[in-house]
């Protein structure tokens, strides 16, 4: 199968670079042909802006939506946005690399997703109707292909915890795992997070190796999290809301969009 890792971190000797190599050479040694796409390495622009859309007169308003969009059709995206599209169509598996800057993804990468999920791409694509809202959540170009973050933290798991101070890590992915991932079609598998990494010793940094490694040989297996497809009737449409029906009592906010079984 084939595997892209997008990896967002300065430093190649940092403890997410030597993850990134673990986790090449275990893909690779599974059988699986791997592309990096090594964001800071490539020098990837990261703001959306007028530069990327060269074909729009200079006195137009920009509009990033259309204008990404009629470049997507007329395919003059520029090369970097459409080499790293190509990957995307080209991958079986998508991972997405990332020390966790701010409870989110660093700068660069959520840059990444701005320029390269372009109109047309990932969004405003399939049929809006009383049956159908596009094809998102569950449908879309990623439909069939799987995802995964893996994510270090500096803070404690139990400050991630259900009840601790930084929120649970599962609601501060979940704008990533749902909003980025499940929106265009992929299949989300739990993300793989490395708490507490701050200061590792060498047993603690194998640690975190081989669970990693381990993550890597189940890629293809593991369960995706069951996210409720938006067009099979769990929501009413236009509005969008969950049927009241639906959702276990008490449960409230984003985990009333995760099915107990899909
Ligand atoms: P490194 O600093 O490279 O390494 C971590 C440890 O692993 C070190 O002890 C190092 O010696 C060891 N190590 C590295 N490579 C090896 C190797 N090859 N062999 C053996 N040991 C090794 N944290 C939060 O929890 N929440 C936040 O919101 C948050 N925001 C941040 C914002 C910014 C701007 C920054 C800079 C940091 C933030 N952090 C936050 C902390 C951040 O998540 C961690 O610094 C990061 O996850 C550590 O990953 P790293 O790859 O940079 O580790």
């Amino acid at each position: 199968m084939n595997v892209l890792l997008v990896f967002a971190h300065p430093e190649p000797r940092s403890l997410n670079g030597a993850l990134r190599d673990a986790a090449v050479v275990e893909l690779a040694a599974q059988g699986h042909e791997v592309r990096v796409s090594d964001l800071y390495a490539m020098g990837w622009k990261s703001a959306a802006d007028r530069a990327d859309f060269p074909q729009l007169p200079p006195d137009a308003r920009l509009n990033v939506a259309t204008a990404s969009g009629e470049a997507f059709k007329a395919q003059i995206l520029t090369a970097d946005v459409r080499a790293e599209q190509d990957k995307l169509l080209w991958a079986d598996a998508v991972i997405l690399q990332f020390p966790l800057w701010w409870f989110t993804m660093p700068a660069i990468l959520k840059g990444w997703v701005d320029r390269v999920y372009s109109q047309g791409f990932t969004y405003g694509v399939g049929e809006h109707s009383d049956k159908r809202w596009g094809n998102r959540y569950g449908e879309g170009v990623f439909a069939g292909k799987r995802a995964m973050l893996v994510v270090t933290t500096g803070g404690w798991e139990e400050h991630y915890s259900e009840r601790g101070i930084n929120g649970p890590i599962d609601d501060l992915l979940f704008p990533i795992n749902h909003g980025i991932l499940f929106y265009p079609g992929f299949d989300v598998l739990p993300a793989f997070v490395a708490h507490k990494v701050g200061r590792l010793d060498e047993a603690g940094f194998s640690d975190v190796v081989e669970r990693l490694r381990a993550r890597m040989r189940t890629l293809f297996t593991d369960q995706p999290i069951p996210y409720r497809r938006q067009n099979h009737g769990d929501y009413l449409i236009p509005s969008m809301q969950l049927r009241p029906e639906l959702g276990e009592e008490g449960t409230r906010g984003f985990a009333l969009h995760v099915a107990a079984a899909r």
